[in-house]
Formats: C-alpha cells, sequence, structure tokens
C-alpha cells in the first residue's frame, strides 16, 4: 500500500506535467476564423500558434481555406495578402489591417 507521502509526491508530479505537453506534429490545434476585415467574409481557418496578430499564414496550417487563390477575398474582391516562402515554407503574409480573427 502506497503511504500517503507516496501519493503526495506523485500528485506533484503529475500536476508538473502541462495538460498539453505533446503539441501535434503538425502545428498548433488551436484555430481561429480569419475574416475579411471590409465585409467580414470567411478566408481561413487557420491553426494558429502562439497569441498577438496574425502576420502570416503558413499554407499548410490553413484547415479551410474559403478563397480561389489564397490572397483575394471571396465577398469584396480585396487583395489581403502575398504569397511568400518563409523559410522555405509556402506562406501567405497578410497586409497589415485587412484581415480579422478570432
Ligand atoms: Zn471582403
Amino acid at each position: 500500500m502506497p503511504t500517503v507521502q507516496d501519493w503526495r509526491i506523485s500528485i506533484r508530479l503529475l500536476s508538473a506535467v502541462p495538460p498539453m505537453a505533446k503539441p501535434n506534429k503538425k502545428g498548433p490545434i488551436r484555430t481561429v476564423d480569419v475574416r475579411c476585415s471590409a465585409c467580414q467574409a470567411p478566408l481561413f481557418v487557420y491553426r494558429k500558434g502562439g497569441k498577438g496578430a496574425l502576420v502570416k499564414c503558413f499554407r499548410e496550417r490553413i484547415s479551410k481555406d474559403f478563397t480561389t487563390d489564397g490572397c483575394t477575398c471571396p465577398g469584396c474582391d480585396r487583395t489581403f495578402a502575398r504569397e511568400t516562402l518563409i523559410r522555405g515554407t509556402p506562406a501567405y503574409k497578410i497586409i497589415g489591417g485587412k484581415v480579422t480573427f478570432r
């Protein structure tokens, strides 16, 4: 039978491990809805890592793409991003203020 002391130690060990210790290999799991800031049309569902502004979208992290070319809003035809490569990975660079996300 484990003693009370043993239980305390194992509880401490368990609580030291963060609940989501192993992130998915493909990147963050949390997704955000990216929308056009002008007409609110949905643009992407994106697996975003970290906090802060959305400045770039890696193509491999876009789980749903509502656009036809990745750079133009399907609602109002406004260009909201430019294709780019970030360390060899295809990505879209978001033009400041053109999208909102949550
Ligand atoms: Zn739009």
